[in-house]
C-alpha cells in the first residue's frame, strides 16, 4: 500500500517558509500603526482591510463591466480602485481618525455614484449598513455624533431608494450581470461586516478577560498580607463575620502575639525581624491543622481561628505549636536566637457576637503576657 504521507523537501521546506514570510510581511505591512496617541490600534488595521477590500471589489467589478456594458462602467470602477488605492496609501501617512473620516466620505460618494450609474438592484446600498456599524464600533468617545452620523445614513438609504424609484440607471446592466454584481456584493458586505466585528471583538474579548484577571489580583492584594502572605484583618473580619452567621458548630479562637519582639528587632535590626515574621507565618501553615484559618493581625499579632474544634482540642494542637515555635533557631548575624509566643484561646460560646469574642481573646492574651508570657491562656 502507498505511503499516504509525503515529506516535506528542504527546496518544500525552503519555498513553504518563504511564501509564510511573505504573507506574515504583508500582514505585519497592514497592522502598521499610525503610533498617533490614544487611538486604536486595530481601528487603522480595520479601515486598511475595508479598503484593500474595495480595491478588489472594484477591480472585479470593472472586469464585468468591461464584458458586458462597454467602457464608461469600467473606467468608473477602475478609477474608484485607484482612489480607495490612494487612502490605503494615506493611511500611512495621515492620523488614523483622518484615514477613518477620508474612508467613510469615499464609500458613501462612491455609493451615491454606483446606484446613479447602475441602479438599485445590484445592492451597493447594503455597503450603508457596513459603515453604520464601523462607525459604533470605532473607539472614539463621541456618541452624539455617532448617532447623528446612524440618522443621516438611514435618511440617506431611503432617499436614495426613494431616487432610483424615479431615475433610470446611467448604465444599463443585463439581469445577469446584475445577477452577479449582487453576489459580489453580497460577498463583499458579509465579510466586511464580519471583518470589523471579529477584529473589534477579540479586543473586546481580550479587554474583558484582562479586566476580570486584574480585578482577581486587585481583590487578592486588599485581602493578603504582603509580608506573611497571610489573610489580613480586613479578610479575617470578612470571614469571621460570615463564619458567624452561619450557624457553626463549634469553633475556636486565638488571638496570639510574639514575646518581646521589639526587642529583635532593636537587637537584630528590621530585616531579621521580618525573617521571623515569615518564618512564623510558614510555620503556623505547616504545623496547624488545613481548614485552620490564619491571618496577620497586626504587627506581630496573629489571629487563629479553628473550625468544628472545641477549646479542649484548639488548646492540644496551640500547645504543640508553642514547643515548635521556642525550637526554631533564627539566624541574626553575631549569634543565633529564638523566640516564643503567648496566646489567647477562647471557644465560641454561641452566645457571643464577634466584638465579644475578640475582646476576650485579647484579654486572655494580656492575662498571657502578663503572667509570664510563653503559655496558653484558655
Ligand atoms: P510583648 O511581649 O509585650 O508583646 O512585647 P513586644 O516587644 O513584642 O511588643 P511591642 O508592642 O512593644 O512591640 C511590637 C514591635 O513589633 C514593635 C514594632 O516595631 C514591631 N513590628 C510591627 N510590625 C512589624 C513588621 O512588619 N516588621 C518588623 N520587623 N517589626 C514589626
Ligand atoms: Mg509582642
Ligand atoms: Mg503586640
Amino acid at each position: 500500500m502507498a505511503n499516504c504521507y509525503k515529506p516535506l523537501y528542504r527546496k518544500d521546506i525552503t519555498y513553504y517558509m518563504e511564501n509564510k514570510n511573505i504573507l506574515n510581511r504583508i500582514y505585519q505591512y497592514i497592522c502598521k500603526d499610525t503610533g498617533g496617541q490614544n487611538e486604536s490600534s486595530k481601528l487603522i488595521v480595520v479601515v486598511r482591510f475595508l479598503v484593500l477590500t474595495m480595491i478588489v471589489y472594484s477591480l472585479i467589478s470593472s472586469g464585468l463591466c468591461l464584458g458586458t456594458s462597454g467602457v464608461s462602467g469600467s473606467v468608473f470602477c477602475l478609477a474608484s480602485a485607484a482612489l480607495f488605492l490612494v487612502i490605503f496609501v494615506f493611511s500611512y501617512k495621515v492620523r488614523t481618525f483622518v484615514s477613518f473620516g477620508i474612508l467613510n466620505i469615499c464609500i458613501l460618494v462612491w455609493i451615491i455614484t454606483n446606484i446613479n450609474m447602475f441602479g438599485w438592484d445590484i445592492g451597493v446600498q447594503h455597503f450603508i449598513i457596513t459603515l453604520l456599524i464601523f462607525c459604533f464600533f470605532a473607539k472614539y468617545k463621541h456618541e452624539a455624533a455617532k448617532i447623528a452620523y446612524a440618522v443621516f445614513l438611514c435618511i440617506l438609504r431611503l432617499y436614495l431608494y426613494h431616487y432610483c424609484r424615479n431615475h433610470t440607471p446611467a448604465v444599463d446592466l443585463s439581469t445577469e450581470i446584475t445577477y452577479a454584481f449582487q453576489i459580489i456584493n453580497t460577498l463583499a458586505i458579509f465579510w466586511s461586516i464580519s471583518l470589523i466585528a471579529y477584529i473589534f471583538s477579540t479586543d473586546t474579548q481580550a479587554m474583558e478577560g484582562k479586566l476580570i484577571e486584574y480585578n482577581k489580583q486587585l481583590k487578592l492584594q486588599a485581602s493578603i498580607d504582603p509580608l506573611t502572605g497571610l489573610n489580613n484583618r480586613r479578610s479575617t473580619m470578612d470571614f469571621l463575620n460570615r463564619l458567624l452567621k452561619s450557624s457553626p458548630n463549634q469553633i475556636s479562637f486565638c488571638l496570639c502575639d510574639i514575646d518581646f519582639f521589639k526587642r529583635v528587632n532593636d537587637t537584630y535590626g528590621h530585616d531579621v525581624g521580618d525573617v521571623v515574621l515569615k518564618k512564623i507565618a510558614e510555620t503556623f501553615r505547616t504545623e496547624l491543622p488545613n481548614r485552620s484559618f490564619i491571618s496577620r493581625w497586626g504587627g506581630e499579632e496573629f489571629v487563629l481561628v479553628f473550625p468544628d474544634t472545641n477549646g479542649d482540642e484548639a488548646n492540644i494542637v496551640l500547645e504543640s505549636l508553642r514547643q515548635k515555635i521556642k525550637k526554631i533557631v533564627f539566624d541574626g548575624g553575631s549569634e543565633n536566637f529564638s523566640i516564643s509566643m503567648t496566646f489567647g484561646l477562647v471557644e465560641y460560646d454561641f452566645r457571643s457576637d464577634l466584638n465579644e469574642i475578640l475582646k476576650e481573646a485579647d484579654e486572655k492574651l494580656y492575662m498571657g503576657k502578663e503572667s509570664g508570657r510563653d503559655r496558653i491562656i484558655f
